[in-house]
Parts: C-alpha cells; sequence; structure tokens
C-alpha cells in the first residue's frame, strides 16, 4: 500500500458513500489507490430519511449502513472521526480527539496525510443567530438528533395515554421546506398509528401542528403549484400553516414571533434553512460563500486549490444565472458520478470534466396521504405536475437510486423484500 496515492473522503453522507464506494471499485479494488473514507458516525443513513427516523417510521438501526463492513466489501477503509482542520500546504487534515459515551478517550486527535482530498461534510441548520433555538429547539441535521426527537415523541404519547389526558400535543416547526413539510404529514401519520400499538386510548394521539414559514408561501424554492397543494393537504390534515411569520425567539413555552404573539408548543423544531459547518471558517485555504459553503471551480475542485474537491452541500457552486447549486440530495448524487471520474483522472494528470446541475425536478411526500411534485426533463422544461402513485414511486425511486449506488442491484432487490417481510413481522413504528 506504501506507493500508492492516498484519496481521503471525508463525510459519508448522500454524496460521500456514493463516491467512496466507486472510487473503491474503479482504484482501491484494483491497488490504484488507497481509499479512506472518514466520518464522525459509524453508521450512514440517507439524510432526506431523517423526518421519518424523527417519527419511528423507520428504524435507523435496522436502516442504516455500517461504514466499515460496507468498505470491506466496496474496496475503502472506514476511520471514525470528525474533520476539524486542515492543512493544504502539508496535505493534512486533522481529526479531532474521539471520547466514548462516558467520555473517556478513545482516540487522541490525530493529523491523516493524503495526495487528494475529497470534502462532503454535508449541511446542518441554520439558526440565524435567533435567541434561544439552539437551547429549546430540536435539529434534522443527523440521525442522533433524529432519535433524540422520536424519543420526546414517545415519551408525550406515553404521557397522554396514561394519563388518559385529552389535551393535545402540541408540535411547532419553523421552517416549511421539505424537511418542515414532510415532517408535519409524516406526524400525523404516526399519531393514527399510535393506537395500533397501546399508545392512544382507541383513537389517534390529538396532535396541534403549527408550521412557521417567514416568506408568503410554504415551499418556497418549489414552484407554486406544488405549494399550493402541499398546503391544501396539510390544512385538510388539520396542520395550522402560518405563513409571513417571522420568529424573533425560541422560549421554554415556545416560539416568541417578530409581533410579540407566543406560539405555544410542547416540542419545537428548527428547519429553517442550512449552512456549511461554522468551523469551516477558520480553515484559510478555503474560500466560502455567505453560508459557509466552499466556492468551487467547474471541476469541483476548492478555488485555488489543486488536490482538494468539494461536492454536495457543502460546496458553493455558482451557476451562470448567478445562483448557488440547491442543496439536494440529487446534486449530491450528480456530484459524486461526477467526482468518481475526476478524482481518478487527477490522480493520472488526465483532463476533467465541469459540472453542470441538472433539476431533475422536485418531489414531497407528505407521508401515506399523497406525493406531490414537478418534473424537469425534455419533455416539460418549466416543469410538469406529478401527483399520487406516480409521484410516490419517482420518490421512492430517489432512494432506490441511493442505494443502488451504494449496494448495487442485487442487494437493492434483497433489502426491498427484507424491508416488506420486517412489516408484516414488525410494528410498523419504532416503540422504544
Ligand atoms: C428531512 C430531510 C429531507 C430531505 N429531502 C430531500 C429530498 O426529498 N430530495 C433531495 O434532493 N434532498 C433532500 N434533502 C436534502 C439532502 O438530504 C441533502 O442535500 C444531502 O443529504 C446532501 O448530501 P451530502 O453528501 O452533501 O451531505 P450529507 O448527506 O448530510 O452527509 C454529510 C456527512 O458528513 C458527515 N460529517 C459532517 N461533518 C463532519 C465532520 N466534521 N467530520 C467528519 N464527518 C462529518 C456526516 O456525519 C454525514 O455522514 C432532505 C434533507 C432533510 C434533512
Amino acid at each position: 500500500m506504501q506507493n500508492i496515492p492516498k484519496i481521503v473522503i471525508i463525510g459519508g453522507g448522500a454524496g460521500g458513500l456514493e463516491l467512496a464506494t466507486q472510487l473503491g471499485h474503479k482504484l482501491g479494488k484494483k491497488q490504484r489507490a488507497e481509499i479512506i473514507l472518514i466520518d464522525k458516525n459509524r453508521s450512514h443513513i440517507w439524510k432526506p430519511l431523517l423526518h421519518e427516523v424523527a417519527t419511528g417510521s423507520i428504524d435507523a438501526d435496522l436502516d442504516g449502513v455500517i461504514y466499515s463492513a460496507h468498505g470491506v466489501k466496496h474496496g475503502y477503509r472506514f476511520e471514525l472521526g470528525e474533520f476539524c482542520d486542515l492543512n493544504s500546504e502539508q496535505h493534512t487534515v486533522t481529526l479531532a480527539a474521539v471520547n466514548d459515551n462516558e467520555g473517556k478517550l478513545l482516540l487522541p486527535e490525530r493529523t491523516i496525510s493524503y495526495d487528494k482530498l475529497v470534502l462532503a461534510i454535508g449541511s446542518v441548520s441554520n439558526d440565524f443567530n435567533t435567541p434561544g433555538v439552539k437551547q429549546y429547539c430540536h435539529f434534522l441535521d443527523s440521525h442522533k438528533q433524529a432519535q433524540e426527537f422520536q424519543h420526546e415523541l414517545l415519551n408525550h404519547f406515553t404521557r397522554l395515554h396514561q394519563l388518559k389526558s385529552e389535551q393535545p400535543l402540541r408540535i411547532a416547526i419553523v421552517g416549511a421546506g421539505a424537511t418542515g413539510v414532510e415532517l408535519s404529514a409524516e406526524l400525523f401519520h404516526i399519531a393514527h398509528m399510535a393506537k395500533q400499538y397501546g399508545l392512544a386510548n382507541g383513537h389517534a394521539v390529538q396532535l396541534e401542528i403549527d408550521l412557521i414559514e417567514a416568506g408568503p408561501r410554504i415551499l418556497p424554492a418549489l414552484p407554486e403549484k406544488l405549494s399550493a397543494t402541499a398546503r391544501n393537504e396539510l390544512t385538510q390534515l388539520g396542520v395550522n400553516v402560518l405563513e409571513n411569520t417571522r420568529i424573533s425567539e425560541a422560549t421554554e413555552q415556545g416560539f416568541m414571533t417578530s409581533e410579540g404573539k407566543l406560539i405555544d408548543a410542547d416540542m419545537m423544531l428548527w428547519a429553517a434553512g442550512v449552512k456549511a459547518p461554522d468551523f469551516l471558517k477558520n480553515i484559510d485555504c478555503l474560500e466560502l460563500n455567505r453560508a459557509n459553503q466552499i466556492l468551487v471551480s467547474g471541476d469541483l475542485k476548492a478555488r485555488n486549490q489543486d488536490d482538494i474537491f468539494v461536492f454536495g452541500d457543502c460546496c458553493a457552486f455558482l451557476q451562470a444565472d448567478g445562483s448557488f447549486v440547491p442543496p439536494r440530495a440529487q446534486a449530491a448524487h450528480q456530484m459524486a458520478k461526477l467526482l468518481a471520474h475526476n478524482v481518478a483522472n487527477d490522480l493520472e494528470h488526465r483532463p476533467l470534466k465541469q459540472y453542470h446541475y441538472v433539476d431533475r425536478g422536485s418531489l414531497v411526500n407528505l407521508s401515506g396521504y399523497s406525493t406531490v411534485g414537478s418534473l424537469m426533463g425534455n419533455l416539460s422544461k418549466n416543469g410538469m405536475f406529478i401527483e399520487g402513485k406516480i409521484a410516490r414511486l419517482m420518490y421512492i425511486s430517489l432512494y432506490r437510486m441511493h442505494q443502488m449506488a451504494i449496494h448495487g442491484l442485487a442487494k437493492t432487490g434483497a433489502l426491498f423484500i427484507a424491508e416488506k417481510l420486517l412489516r408484516v413481522v414488525r410494528p410498523k413504528m419504532k416503540l422504544h
């Protein structure tokens, strides 16, 4: 292994795990390069599933991919660690010390050298420095946070049930992008399901959900028709949609609006926009935009850096119209595919391809109630509106594409069958 180049990928998320798998097959298995994947967690869960983890509709312990085992099969090596610094002149990255659950030192701070580095560390929720948000709100940036939400939700269900309380559970969500909208619908679904599992007194748990959006409409980044249809569906479910409502503070009791009105809540979630992690601001060799995302050139190299590639949510890719590529799983997937080519070619000093974002449209899944979306393509340059079963099928196919990229066809098929069987033999919601 000593004379072959070392490719270090940091972040095994929607994009990073796909890239590690592809480079593992292309270079790692053939001993043409050593591929190292670093992540601060031991297992991967596809981020667009986090709202389902948060409600207990899926169990991250069962659906997660264990990096170390996956790496052995797919030609890369996994290292647990949290990236915190970078020295581009010495070609090294620093990983913070890792402690175990009891706070005892597991791994000391380390530096790791690279020939080519790929940063794919994703994004985190942007609280825009709103007072109280860090202290009182849940976030859905990681499966740990999603599990914390699920535990609190289950505790509320248990409390209401065992005290035979007729009080509704009040949940307030700030940010009506895909995360907030999908979570609102998923919560109603799980509240209905609770009665099947002895968590509600013969009827669904009563929910009072406020979905709060500062802008004039929900799903502001998506076409208006899609937003209007989703709004209609949510309102019918019973979600209280509050548009043009700006939050100035989170308190123990709930959210305070800029007009001084308190929105009472038992649980609060903040999902109002994303940014790349703040520590990137301390790394001098990287140029960032206002959302801390790393500016890249057309071949996805960090600006003015020859050996550092950046992609997914943490990269700022400027498009011809002056906008940045949106932080989406479909962009991370496309970029991973391009980088499997570019990183390999760069090692051999061959030409690199330029990235071009292709918007395939957007799909929003309102749990079992409905799915709405707009598809972009040659036949529908302005977006074709879809709804119902076809939209649901397309929504599921996004996840299946990710599974195909990391497991291949045969295992994706086997997982599909296993999931269906588990649905029959296990409860349909996580109850612990
Ligand atoms: C609830 C929800 C629903 C969504 N739905 C959709 C959808 O329907 N369609 C769509 O296109 N997009 C959707 N998105 C957005 C999509 O999930 C992201 O755009 C996508 O995951 C970005 O991929 P990524 O690889 O850049 O980052 P991520 O998938 O976030 O992966 C980042 C990885 O880096 C690791 N990491 C982070 N920091 C460090 C560090 N310092 N050191 C080491 N490792 C680190 C993390 O553990 C993680 O594994 C959704 C997001 C959410 C939260």
